[in-house]
């Protein structure tokens, strides 16, 4: 999803500045359009109440937000509980983006492809140095690499790239998160439904393909790795469903599970590492990697190839890695 409920005003920024992209991508960038829109309801018990009020002034910036009471909230997403115990008023941001995340990811490496790029997979790399003025890259399976630049963007395995190299880590945190795929309720038809959140990080469910998907959120902590769904977090999904909506999770067609890494301050980090040459961070995409990445790639190309600055109310210093003491 591109919604700004997720992380903090700076994060927003980042997601409305890379909005324009998804919405008029760069010629040739994809067939296919990069996402439609998909309402986002967040919703409120009335123990909720004064944390719906905060989001709602802290959203206002970012989009056009409206408040609705329980009649609106059954029309958009009639599963939903309301009244005694459950919601009793919401906001809805009518112009969420339901990324297509195959189209974006094909595009990029089009684009990659088309400039001259090679994308080469399957070759985890396993060792790193600098000599002779350019950082020298080696993988598992033999392939040898050099650049002046080398861009860090491993993900959940950052600090463990940084380490290859010398470098000291960020203290990167990867974080599990699980997702559920399980039948709408028989005779409904879930594709007009709202992306629908609990204002706090309980519970997020919307229509995937004639179904639903949830999420309770979770932020488990874990070592990088192929993350695999926990039972406890996949019965956590269900239960949360049960209690929120209407719906009885009778059969859960699809579990999975990913992480999601983030700084230490939540904020992504890209820009040179100040303890090595040509070293650069872009890191800590945390859980908004996807809606902040066009801004992300211009921030990157801006920092290398010194192209514009992007970002009219962000700094290059509120992204760089010396903001956790590293000095340059
Ligand atoms: C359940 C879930 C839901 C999410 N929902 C959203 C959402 O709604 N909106 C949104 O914007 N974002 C969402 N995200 C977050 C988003 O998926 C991430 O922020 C994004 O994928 C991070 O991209 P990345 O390129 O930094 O890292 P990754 O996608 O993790 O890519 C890192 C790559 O580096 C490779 N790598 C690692 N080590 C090595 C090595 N030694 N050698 C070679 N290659 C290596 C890995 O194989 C991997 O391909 C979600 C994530 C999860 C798990």
């Amino acid at each position: 999803m591109l919604h700004y409920a997720l992380g903090n005003p700076l994060v927003r920024s980042l997601t409305l500045a890379s909005r324009p992209f998804f919405e008029q991508p760069p010629e040739g960038f994809s067939e296919a359009p990069l996402g439609r829109t998909m309402p986002v309801l967040i919703h409120a018990r009335s123990d909720e109440l004064g944390d719906l009020e905060e989001l709602d002034l802290e959203l206002a910036p970012f989009a056009a937000l409206e408040r609705v009471g329980e009649a609106q909230i059954v029309e958009l997403c009639p599963v939903l509980r309301v009244g005694d115990g459950g919601a009793v008023s919401g906001i809805l941001d009518r112009n969420g983006i339901r990324l297509d995340p195959h189209a974006l990811l094909q595009g990029y490496a089009r684009m990659l492809r088309g400039r001259g790029g090679h994308l080469v997979t399957g070759a985890r790399v396993s060792a790193v140095n600098r000599g002779g003025g350019t950082w020298n890259v080696e993988t598992e399976r033999g392939d040898r690499f050099c650049a002046p630049v080398l861009v860090d963007a491993a993900g959940s395995w950052a600090d463990e790239v940084a380490r290859m190299a010398a470098i000291a880590p960020l203290g990167l945190e990867p974080k599990r998160r699980t997702i559920i795929t399980f039948d709408a309720p028989q005779g409904s038809d879930p594709s007009g439904w709202p992306f629908a959140k609990t204002v706090g990080d309980e519970l997020y469910f919307a229509p995937e393909s004639g179904r639903l998907f949830a999420s309770p959120m979770d932020e488990v902590p874990t070592d990088p790795c192929d993350a695999q769904p926990d039972d406890f977090e996949v019965a956590l999904a269900a239960h949360r469903v049960e209690e929120r909506t209407t719906i009885e999770v009778k059969r859960i067609v699809h579990k999975w599970a990913g992480l999601r890494t983030f700084a230490p301050d939540k904020v992504p980090v890209a820009g040179f590492a100040a303890d090595a040459e040509g070293f650069f961070w872009l890191a800590g995409q945390g859980g908004f990697g996807l809606q902040t990445s066009p801004i992300m790639a211009a921030v990157t190309a801006s920092l290398i190839a010194g192209a514009p600055w992007p970002l009219g109310d962000v700094t290059p210093g509120e992204l760089g890695s010396g903001r956790f003491g590293q000095t340059a």
